[in-house]
């Protein structure tokens, strides 16, 4: 029996959530989340996931998994500085950094902790962060825990990004100050501008932070934005997971061995909290490799995520100005986002709604997110369905 306090706040915040429409019901799928899924006994094309190389499916990667589970056990048995740093834990962190293209590199359980641990590791109260006002939860929260101050930069506004910088650094309040952008927008899809920020950042002497979630295993030939602008030696914390292109679960930073060194004896998630399970580690591996290996793998990627970014437009959608395979299908009225989303999953397209407050109220949307997996056909049988539920809700003639 749970006690009467926590029973009456559940009750009225979860009411709450409802009646502001905050509440998201879980689906469950059923089956692998491959580029067909199966949610309540119905087939769909997925446009939902993250998977941009299909590798969640990947036969390599699943027997790779099996192979280091096999070898190693089900789990790692310890935190990292306890004993429970497997050699396949040394190996995947060797074979980030040399993908990556830099000298070291830390690998965390997830994005999530990763960015929690490595930005609170490094930044402390009396510092300073430039945050880009569109930056993802994890780095929000990293920021809030490292207790450094705030300091929200207009997104992608280079000349607020150079006012914030030259009023932080010249005012003398601050120790040390870091800016932090995501490498790839997961709303909007546009990709930060690492050249200019580097050469801010560069001119005000300011420690750089790329969360590259959504570039690793799509942009730079899969190495990443960083890599892609060719600033691997200019950025100091490139930030990932391996749970998007990657297609398995976990984090990473790739930075100089002393940054690496400092954030394995401080962030606190690689302190405290059981490693990477071997199955998961060899998989990320063997992913790393496929990219190495086999470039048509991210090709593939942006040729489905061209091709049917281009039959999107030609049916008549706003698709935004994304520069990547991130596919925002905006049509403003969060409403009819929700109306239109609904129709599309009973019409056999698997899509989310993303409405006010993930993005500006009045840019109502669903996310497309086209991968390497899917087929031609299966892009152009959700193309027909984009045309007919479009026009039978009026959002294209
Ligand atoms: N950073 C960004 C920009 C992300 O989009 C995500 C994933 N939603 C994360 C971090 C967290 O990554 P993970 O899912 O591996 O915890």
């Amino acid at each position: 029996m749970s006690s009467k306090v926590l029973d009456q706040f559940l009750e009225t915040n979860l009411e709450d959530l409802k009646e502001k429409g905050l509440f998201s019901t879980i689906d469950v799928l059923e089956g692998s989340n491959g580029p067909i899924i199966t949610v309540n006994g119905m087939k769909m094309i997925n446009l939902a996931s993250n998977n941009y190389l299909g590798f969640a499916t990947r036969p390599e990667l699943i027997e790779a998994d099996v192979e280091a589970t096999k070898h190693y056990g089900a789990g790692a048995g310890a935190v990292r500085t306890i004993n429970g740093t497997l050699d396949i834990h040394q190996k995947l962190e060797e074979k980030i950094a040399e993908f990556k293209g830099t000298e070291a590199a830390i690998a965390f359980q997830s994005g999530f902790n990763c960015n929690m641990g490595a930005i609170s590791a490094v930044m402390k109260k009396g510092d300073a962060i430039l945050s880009d006002a569109l930056n993802h939860a994890s780095i929000i929260d990293g920021c809030r825990l490292s207790g450094a101050k705030i300091i929200r930069v207009n997104h992608q506004d280079m000349e607020d990004l150079e006012a914030k910088a030259k009023a932080a650094t010249e005012s003398g309040e601050y120790n040390k100050v870091m800016y932090i952008t995501d490498g790839v927008f997961s709303m909007d899809g546009d990709v930060a501008k690492i050249p200019e920020i580097v050469e801010i950042c560069e001119k005000y002497n300011i420690i750089t932070y790329v969360d590259d979630a959504h570039g690793t295993g799509v942009m730079g030939k899969g190495r990443g934005t960083v890599k892609h602008f060719g600033m691997q030696d200019h950025i100091d914390f490139q930030m990932g997971t391996l749970s998007k292109g990657i297609g398995v679960v976990g984090g990473y930073v790739a930075g100089t061995k002393q940054l690496i060194t400092w954030l394995k004896s401080q962030a606190r998630p690689f302190l405290f909290s059981t490693s990477l399970t071997p199955g998961a580690s060899g998989a990320c591996i063997k992913a790393i490799e496929l990219i190495e290996e086999h470039p048509e793998y991210v090709e593939t990627l942006w040729e489905n995520a061209n091709y049917f970014k281009s039959e999107l437009k030609r049916i008549g959608y706003d698709i935004g100005q994304s520069e990547t395979p991130i596919t925002p299908v905006i049509v403003g009225d969060e409403k009819l986002a929700q109306e239109f989303s609904k129709k599309l999953l009973e019409n056999g397209v698997y899509v989310k709604p993303i409405v006010f407050p993930t993005v500006p109220l009045g840019t109502g949307r669903v996310r497309n997110m086209p991968n390497a997996g899917h087929t031609k056909e299966m892009l152009d049988d959700a193309i027909k369905v984009y045309e007919k539920v479009g026009k039978e809700l009026g959002i294209i003639k």
